[in-house]
């Protein structure tokens, strides 16, 4: 996508709005199913928590993808989007007993993260195919929030319990079909990601009727320029072999499944947002923006680093600004950052804005969240409109005019 063209879209739609750019999906999905073409049998779950407007789901099945799911809501969403249940995958974290069964129930495979309820599970339900979710214990992540897979994480079960685990499945004779991990975010190093792989393989070997093992995603893509990237390529060589080798050791042509979020979306976002204020300090020059972490969060919350660029002055001269909302609170999207000069009214691009941004984002302030575009061969399809006074309305119950205390 260019710039010129996301101006455009920032006129026609108005601001602030978030785009996507199908081609971009396209593209990585494209890249990460090239990398894996030595196997058989590949399944992309596209974890949809990263950005869930039902085009992006419907853009995705249409590539081939599945779907993973981290709620009943999710499982809902992809449903109505079009997905057969068999398509999509569900991998909680914590959720009740009564949920998972519900989810089981509309035909979509069941991921379980700890040892209670797959005793629970199993012994009411032991013919239903069942995943279960190992933890590795592998620092993968670059961060603390982000890295799930180390001993102190409540994600998985753990592989020290591995006796445990085994002992509950030939207890409850439960049928199980997949075992899966997840990292977490931001993997560096593939050699982190083959080291965790190779406890998966060893812990396959406990089970008899596997169909696919589940590698789940954590894979990196640059947000800084010179950013280091996770090695798709490279890894899909490298695991590949290994994965085809272990299949001939159990005897069975498995599937091997990913379920990248970030890889897939991130880079194809844009978030746009137009300049309120230039604000002069005596040591800094603040440029406020209609938005805030009600819109993007991530900056605050991960410390990431979203590049900016102002579209409306590209080839301005370059100076310093801190870039901030308009919440009444610290919102601060950038410090200090090089960017062509700023006048009011300039519309600010931020890029990697397809994970992770609308999904998170909240009505704080009472600020309406933005609008979605959709740019498909070389046109902007709306699709999601910007909230309004009612969608602030709906859902709260005035009291009565006469209450009172
Ligand atoms: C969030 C999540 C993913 C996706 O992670 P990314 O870093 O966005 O690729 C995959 N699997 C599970 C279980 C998740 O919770």
């Amino acid at each position: 996508m260019q710039s010129k063209d996301l101006l455009q879209l920032a006129e026609q739609f108005g601001s602030p709005i978030y785009v996507y750019d199908a081609e971009k999906i396209q593209s990585q999905y494209n890249r990460l199913t090239k990398a894996f073409s030595k196997v058989d049998k590949l399944r992309i779950n596209y974890a949809m928590k990263a950005l869930s407007n039902v085009a992006i789901l419907q853009l995705l099945k249409d590539m081939g993808a599945g779907l993973d799911t981290v709620s009943i809501q999710e499982v809902l969403l992809g449903l109505h989007a079009g997905y057969a249940p068999e398509k999509i995958f569900y991998t909680p974290n914590g959720v009740s007993l009564e949920e998972i069964e519900e989810v089981n129930a509309m035909g979509v495979q069941i991921n379980i993260d700890n040892l209670s309820i797959l005793e629970q599970f199993g012994t009411k339900h032991p013919n239903v195919p069942v995943c279960i979710r190992i933890n590795p214990h592998v620092m993968a992540g670059g961060n603390t929030n982000i890295s799930v897979g180390h001993i102190d994480s409540k994600f998985g079960i753990s592989i020290h319990q591995l006796p445990h685990l085994v002992r509950i499945v030939e207890n409850t004779k439960m049928n199980i079909v997949g075992i899966h991990m997840h990292t977490g975010s931001d993997i560096l190093d593939i050699e982190v990601f083959l080291y965790a792989a190779e406890i998966l393989f060893d812990a396959a070997k406990n089970f008899k009727n596997l169909e696919f093992l589940d590698f789940g995603s954590g894979f990196k893509v640059p947000y800084k320029k010179d950013d280091i990237e996770t090695d798709i390529e490279e890894l899909g060589k490298k695991l590949s072999k290994r994965f085809n080798a272990f299949c001939t050791e159990y005897g069975k042509e498995l599937t091997l499944i990913f379920e990248p979020g970030k890889f897939l979306v991130s880079e194809a976002g844009f978030f746009l947002a137009k300049v309120n204020v230039v604000k002069q300090t005596t040591s800094t020059v603040f440029a406020g923006i209609d938005s805030g972490f009600n819109h993007l969060i991530r900056p605050m919350l991960y410390g990431s680093q979203h590049h900016i660029e102002n579209i409306s002055n590209p080839k301005g001269k370059e100076r310093f600004y801190s870039v901030v909302g308009y919440i009444c609170e610290t919102d601060t999207f950038a410090n200090n950052r090089r960017i062509s000069e700023i006048k009011e009214g300039d519309i600010l691009c931020f890029r990697n804005a397809g994970a992770y941004c609308f999904s998170m984002a909240s009505n704080y302030n009472s600020r309406y969240k933005p609008a979605e575009v959709l740019w498909l061969n070389g046109e902007g399809h709306l699709i999601r409109a910007r909230e309004s006074f009612e969608d602030l309305l709906k859902n709260q119950i005035p009291l009565p005019i006469a209450a009172t205390v």
